[in-house]
């Protein structure tokens, strides 16, 4: 049976990024596609931000992590993360046996997103908020951002930790 994998659908080449653009990633379309059935998922998008949208920045705070618009000051914390927890079980009933997420994004970055800390000082790098649900909600879940997958051998490494990931889950 084909892999199933989640993949942040900018990568995918859908128009839904804040500035209204996609981010097209090869290893994603040309390579994993062939390999897996890939489920596209856009955090933002599906919680109800438009496209185009003002962009969103991430806050360290002692309670957690806030996503706040960056001209209107809106909190889209509590909406990500309850809409994030239903995506994810929804995902994780469907069988995704990975993800291949957007580096760097407020949403879908892995250990590489932003966050300004509270009071003042330098970003340091953080999850974003799916992508912390998701490593929350599924321990061991392989996930690879966008720039991780490089060209075939990287794909085929994903997919090996993905297959064994599904072998272990299967049995
Ligand atoms: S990085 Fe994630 S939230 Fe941002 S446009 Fe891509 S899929 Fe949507």
């Amino acid at each position: 049976m084909m892999l199933k994998i989640a993949v942040s659908r900018c990568l995918l080449g859908e128009a839904v990024r804040f500035d209204g653009n996609s981010k097209p990633c090869a290893a994603v379309r040309e390579l994993l596609a062939a390999r897996a059935e890939l489920v596209g998922v856009c955090p933002e998008v599906e919680v109800g931000m438009p496209v185009p949208r003002e962009p969103v920045d991430l806050f360290g705070d002692p309670s957690g992590t806030r996503m706040i618009g960056a001209r209107t000051g809106e909190d889209w914390t509590r909406r990500l993360d309850a809409w994030a927890r239903e995506r994810i079980n929804d995902l994780l009933d469907q069988g995704i046996a990975g993800a291949v997420l957007k580096a760097r994004s407020p949403s879908c970055g892995v250990g590489d997103a932003p966050v300004h800390p509270a009071g003042s000082g330098d970003p340091v790098a953080g999850d974003g908020l799916f992508a912390l649900a998701l490593r929350r909600a599924a321990p061991g879940l392989p996930i690879a951002r966008d720039e991780d997958l490089g060209e075939e051998a990287g794909v085929e490494e994903f997919l090996a930790r993905a297959r064994a990931y599904a072998c272990g889950r299967a049995r």
